[in-house]
């Protein structure tokens, strides 16, 4: 490695960043292995700031997961199960999934994050229902509901258009949609991750019609499996060529890998050095996706505090009941608080804003009290605020 080149080439990379222009697979993959990690990070904080200044953001949301049946099997899956009758399978009625919300009705929630498993009998009926019935309750809730993959499902089960799919279910109640299912584009290792369901093309092409449709959408890239950096930069890359199109991905996630309970389970997982990495490179290629998100549930808090100097500006939310990842061995909290998130959050010395799906501003930390709590970092966390405590970890 010639350093004088190497720190020549990272010099013109860091002028296309600052020009706001589209790097391109080669600059990806050179910030990818550039043995300098603090200043891949620095760049990709700077770009950060440009975008944000030192705002983090972050929702009171929570997740429902109506079935875990699911006619797919993918490697990396530890939530499915095949069939109905499999030990540990579940399908919750409509009144089961009202009563998620029903329990927290006195809770200051602004969104719920419904996925599920691909399910051999379920009717299109039952997940406007579930839309409708949650509507019902709480008019103001913003339902973020059903990944590419199952609209895609849906769309080949029932015998239409994707865009057909989408009206119904918005007519039903849906608000926007979560970025799931992209998992890795690449068909080398879509193939060895999870031959069968929507592929690259599919998954694009349901984006783009909830796009057209004015469903604003999120994207992920799982990571940390069987892919190359090149199929990484190429997921990347393809996320951003739809971007340019359509302008409809509010926020990119990357979901690191976890093994338990999965095929995959000899895999190590993604280290600390990859994770940060991920998150720099990501916020530097995708230059015209607004917000990168750091999902605090798979990465762990800690990594996810020092991501926000590595290009990040989202924390994610409270969550509460995830069950995708840690069935998968997450060991996270199932949930954090409001005064966790905010404190999590000021520590990295970020200005915490409590945002609403569409970031629209909800709350900006003045440094004053939260929900009446004061936020006191003498103390420690399990004197604060409300939900599970950071020091269960
Ligand atoms: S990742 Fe999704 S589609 Fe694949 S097995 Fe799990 S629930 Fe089914």
């Amino acid at each position: 490695m010639n350093r004088t080149k190497d720190t020549a080439r990272f010099a013109r990379i860091a002028d296309k960043v600052r020009a706001n222009e589209a790097l391109d697979a080669d600059d990806g993959l050179f910030l990818y292995t550039y043995p300098d990690l603090l200043a891949v990070g620095a760049l990709a904080n700077e770009r950060r700031e440009a975008l944000h200044g030192d705002k983090t953001f972050f929702n009171v949301n929570f997740h429902i997961n109506p079935t875990n049946v699911c006619v797919a099997d993918c490697k990396f899956c530890s939530f499915a199960r095949l069939e109905p009758d499999a030990p540990a399978a579940y399908t919750m009625s409509i009144d089961e999934v009202k009563q998620k919300l029903l329990d927290r009705m006195d809770q200051p929630v602004t969104e719920i994050h419904i996925v599920n498993g691909l399910h051999h009998h379920l009717p299109l009926d039952y997940y406007k229902d579930c839309l409708r019935e949650l509507k019902a309750l709480r008019p103001d809730i913003h339902l973020k509901a059903y990944t590419a993959v199952e609209i895609h499902y849906f769309a080949e089960k029932y015998g239409m258009s994707y865009t057909q799919v989408l009206s119904e279910l918005k007519e039903a109640g849906l608000d926007s949609m979560p970025g799931g299912g992209a998992e890795i584009f690449a068909e080398r290792a879509r193939r060895k991750l999870c031959r069968g369901k929507a592929d690259a093309d599919e998954w694009l092409a349901v984006h783009r019609a909830a796009h057209e449709l004015g469903i604003r959408t999120n994207c992920t890239m799982l990571y940390g499996t069987v892919e190359t950096l090149e199929e990484r930069i190429d997921h990347m890359l393809r996320l951003r060529d739809l971007q340019a199109e359509t302008g409809g991905f509010q926020t990119f996630i990357p979901l690191a890998f976890h093994a338990d309970n999965n095929s995959l389970q000899k895999l190590p997982p993604p280290t600390g050095v990859d994770n940060l990495r991920t998150y720099a490179v990501s916020r530097l290629m995708l230059h015209n996706i607004a917000h990168i998100k750091a999902y605090w549930i798979m990465i762990g808090i800690k990594t996810a505090q020092i991501s926000l100097s590595f290009g990040v500006d989202d924390l994610d939310g409270t969550v509460q009941e995830e069950k995708i990842y840690h069935m998968a061995g997450a060991e996270t909290p199932q949930a954090l608080s409001r005064v966790d998130l905010v404190r999590l959050i000021r520590e990295a010395g970020r200005v915490a804003v409590e945002r609403d799906t569409l970031y629209n501003e909800r709350w900006t930390d003045d440094g004053e009290a939260l929900d009446g709590i004061r936020i006191d970092a003498s103390l420690p966390y399990s004197t604060q605020g409300q939900g599970v405590r950071l020091n269960v970890l």
